[in-house]
């Protein structure tokens, strides 16, 4: 089966660093014939390409007439300290996330439940939480079934053997000889790492406590960059404001060094004063070509932002820490997106929302308003981490030419308010 054509037109648009209206007019199409293209297969808008307008894409992408230092194509590699492994977004550079995120493409017509692999078939994945998930934990299990793999779950100290006693080393050890990959979320910072090491079988990091969560990173990315093609914005040169537990939050961790790959960002860090993020990210961030900006002014500090990527308040993290200044007016809602965010700002979180009174998270009024893009992220991730997975068990290049239809039917939109956005994605 041929790569499909979304995939190869996403691919050509990262690699240029083209937005849609860009590269439709640098292969001399109008942007709605580029859109149809776009749409998965079986949608009642989408169109075939024609052949000519395939073969002038491979052509600009071969002949990389706009210079574009991206057009170089990457083979998609996951590693730490030489083995296949997910620990930290620090594994990765502009191209080898972007290697991904083409994987993640072709994975797209199984994440809609419209073709079934079995790559992974026989393929057991044991999925260790000894912390709370619900996303994460059946994302990636999820994922790992899609490709055809079966899945063992652990879920919470207190029922596994670390509340006997037992080491890191010994549990790795162990679940090696059961499994042929491990997810892991442990509320320790580096105890993943440790896991990682114990083990030559593929480990993800699915939360380190206040560390990393580099898959979450990897989907917000990639939602980033489809949202922004759509709607006429690169991710060079943009405005994100992270707002919340910039200390705690692991997700913006992850994130803000990811982005930091590309040039010339805005970073605006929205937070009570007592929740700040780290240092050590910060300076980061301060290295490449960014200007960064710190604030407990979450009026001044959305407005002009193309992202807001509002968090929770990790209060399970809070040793002492008071959170001065975490008042109502601190709650991201319908009025305040309306009174200072733009038509095409996207208001982004890695969920779970903390919908408890006083807990001033991303309100629930925004649920209808099409730049809430929260549910686009979750849905999002499955196919990255079904990329995650083909890449470290070294079958990415098998899923194309193994997809068959799927028997059963789905409903076009999974969620009841989906079509709000109106899907031309
Ligand atoms: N689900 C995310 C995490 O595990 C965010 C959160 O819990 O607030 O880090």
């Amino acid at each position: 089966m041929a790569v499909q054509q979304q995939t190869v037109l996403r691919d050509a648009m990262r690699r240029l660093n083209m937005t849609r209206d860009v590269f439709a007019s640098r292969i001399g199409v109008t942007r709605r014939a580029l859109d149809t293209w776009l749409l998965p297969d079986g949608s009642p808008e989408s169109r075939a390409m024609p052949e000519i307008a395939g073969r002038y894409v491979a052509e600009i992408l071969e002949r990389a007439p706009d210079g574009g230092e991206y057009t170089q194509r990457v083979q998609p590699a996951i590693a730490f300290e030489g083995r296949s492994q997910l620990l930290s977004v620090d594994q990765f550079s502009r191209d080898s996330a972007e290697a991904l995120f083409r994987v993640a493409d072709v994975m797209q017509p199984i994440a809609r439940r419209q073709k079934i692999t079995r790559v992974l078939e026989g393929a057991v994945l044991a999925n260790l939480f000894f912390e709370a998930s619900t996303r994460t934990r059946v994302s990636f299990g999820a994922a790992f079934c899609r490709l055809g793999g079966s899945v063992c779950d652990t879920t919470g100290f207190t029922f596994s053997s670390m509340a006997k006693g037992e080491s890191i080393y010994d549990t790795s050890r162990v679940i090696s000889g059961y499994a042929d990959a491990l997810v892991v979320r442990h509320p320790e910072q580096g105890s993943v790492a440790e896991f990682a090491r114990a083990t030559n079988i593929p480990v993800i990091n699915a939360g380190d406590g206040p560390g990393e969560h580099p898959s979450q990173a990897l989907l917000d990315l990639y939602t980033i960059q489809r949202e922004f093609s759509r709607i006429g914005k690169i991710v060079d040169g943009s405005h994100i404001a992270m707002v919340g537990d910039l200390k705690y939050g692991r997700t913006v961790h992850s994130l803000a060094k990811l982005l930091s790959l590309y040039r010339g960002l805005k970073f605006t860090l929205v937070s009570p004063r007592s929740l700040e993020m780290p240092d050590y990210i910060v300076e980061k961030l301060a290295r490449g070509d960014h200007v960064i900006e710190q604030t407990t002014d979450l009026r001044a500090g959305l407005t002009g932002a193309d992202v807001v990527y509002a968090t929770r308040i990790q209060k399970e993290r809070f040793a002492n820490e008071s959170i001065e200044g975490y008042t109502p007016d601190f709650q991201i809602n319908q009025a305040l997106v309306n009174a200072v965010c733009g038509p095409d700002t996207l208001i982004m979180h890695p969920l779970p929302r903390d919908g408890r009174p006083g807990a001033n998270d991303l309100a629930t009024d925004l649920n209808h308003d099409s730049r809430l893009a929260i549910f686009r992220q979750t849905d999002n991730g499955i196919p990255v981490r079904m990329a995650i997975f083909a890449i470290l068990l070294g079958v990415e290049h098998q899923v194309q030419h193994s997809m068959r239809d799927a028997a059963w039917r789905s409903p076009a939109y999974v969620g009841p308010d989906d079509a709000v956005f109106h899907g031309i994605d």
